[in-house]
């Protein structure tokens, strides 16, 4: 069967292994991520693209200049899409060898490499939506690399179809991240260098989907000092560090765990626990919610917990340290342009698309792009089931998630010289 591009693409750069690795200082954390990254830099030569070149940590960029005329191209914001090079460290990215598998009729679907992987609706319902497509899968030994390289597939493909196609676009910065799942997909990423007003990551899982909100994510970190004596002589002496800070954890919310929390709900997760004695306990607890006022909830929660345990052991000294790590990016985003919103649902209008809005329950990109003042919502790439070896994306899914970065950035072409209506709702009204 003949592929389309965006397919094809997305087959050949799976194969190529592009693991990050937590462990590592480095940027990029693997030098293999630019074996991926000088590959586009080549391609994207190749195909007329401007300003091509991979910066020292690994970042490849791209400008596909805008088609309009020169006074409304300067006055439409510059539009940044981004997708990272990086496969996850929680499953092998080395030798993938990925299987199309024609025509998925909804059953359970082995995987040749290792058959006890299956495709199984009943683990994974999405696939249930997805009969007739060509399912694409690895061959049950590694995972796919879905994340992210079908960003990279569409990106890449969204170059070729446009060079050379003078229908109307924005100027365009493409851009390639390095270090996305390890959470330093952005660190060194220059802002400046990136050019962009607006952006969008192709990172996003379901198709019809648009993910603008992450957790509002904070670690709080409960040091407990005991006093030692020996235990035998120990009576109204000794202050057990570990046993305080179990008891502190006992009162976290069962229901409020990462096990027992989905959609929009926050949790407590204490994660690590550091007790090699009784005369010092640490453990760090992460603190997750959508909501600003929850998000402060918690944190007052931790801190009576932590108050609560100071009156009943006057002897032992417990300290608590509550560090923010990052904003749920939706404040940031309409803060600074909601058009970045409001376009990337009108894109999917103009193509028959409602898309629905989902939460991240976790960070992206896209979050601290967004509060460093560069807004970013999230876009769907059409993978599913991501980090693991039951990852899959389909042919047409790949195939939408490039339609849709079209009218998007059609959409930006035509609306986003909006002058004195920055408020998207009300240009966009007007224009229609
Ligand atoms: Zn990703």
């Amino acid at each position: 069967m003949a592929l389309p591009a965006v397919a094809e693409r997305f087959l050949r750069y799976v194969q190529i292994d592009t693991q990050s690795d937590p462990s590592s200082d480095a940027t990029p954390s693997t030098d293999k991520q630019k074996d991926l990254g000088r590959l586009l830099e080549h391609e994207l030569k190749a195909l007329g693209a401007e300003n091509v070149y991979m910066d020292e940590y690994g970042y490849v960029f791209a400008t596909l200049p805008s088609t309009l005329p020169a006074e409304r191209a300067s006055a439409t914001p510059v539009v940044a899409l981004l997708a990272h090079l990086d496969t996850s460290p929680d499953e092998s990215g080395a030798n993938v060898r990925p299987i199309v598998h024609e025509n998925y009729e909804g059953g359970i679907l082995a995987l040749p490499g290792d058959p006890s992987v299956t495709l199984d609706p009943a683990r994974q319902p999405a696939l249930l939506q997805h009969v007739g497509h060509d399912l694409i899968t690895s061959d049950g030994t590694t995972l796919l690399g879905s994340d992210d390289k079908a960003g990279v597939a569409v990106l890449m493909q969204l170059a070729q179809d446009l060079i050379g196609d003078d229908a109307p676009r924005p100027t365009l910065r493409l851009c390639f991240t390095v270090d996305e799942e390890i959470g330093r997909g952005v660190e060194k990423l220059d802002l400046a260098k990136l050019g962009a007003d607006v952006a969008y990551t192709l990172d996003g899982s379901a198709t019809e989907t648009l993910y603008v909100e992450t957790f509002n994510a904070a670690e709080a970190t409960i040091t407990v000092e005991g006093v030692m004596v020996h235990p035998g002589y120990a009576k109204g002496l000794m202050v057990n560090a570990a046993r305080i800070l179990a008891g502190l954890l006992a009162a976290l919310p069962a229901d409020e765990a990462p096990e027992t929390t989905k959609g929009r709900e926050g949790y407590f997760h204490p994660h690590t626990i550091d007790a090699s004695n009784a005369s010092r306990a640490r453990a760090k607890i992460l603190l997750r919610d959508f909501d600003d006022e929850g998000m402060a909830r918690r944190k007052a929660f931790v801190a009576a917990l932590v108050e609560q345990q100071r009156l009943r052991h006057p002897k032992a000294r417990i300290t608590l340290d509550v560090k923010d790590q990052y904003k749920n990016m939706r404040r940031y985003i309409e803060g600074s342009d909601r058009r970045t919103i409001t376009f990337a649902h009108r894109a999917g209008e103009a193509m028959g698309l409602t898309l629905v809005e989902k939460v991240v329950r976790g960070g992206t990109d896209g979050a601290r792009l967004s509060e460093k003042g560069l807004p970013t919502p999230n876009v769907f790439n059409g993978g599913h089931d991501y980090h693991s070896r039951f990852e899959w994306n389909t042919v047409q899914n790949l195939a939408l998630s490039l339609a849709y970065t079209k009218h998007l950035v059609r959409y930006w072409a035509k609306h986003g010289a909006g002058g004195e209506w920055m408020n998207g709702e009300t240009e966009d009204r007007r224009q229609n």
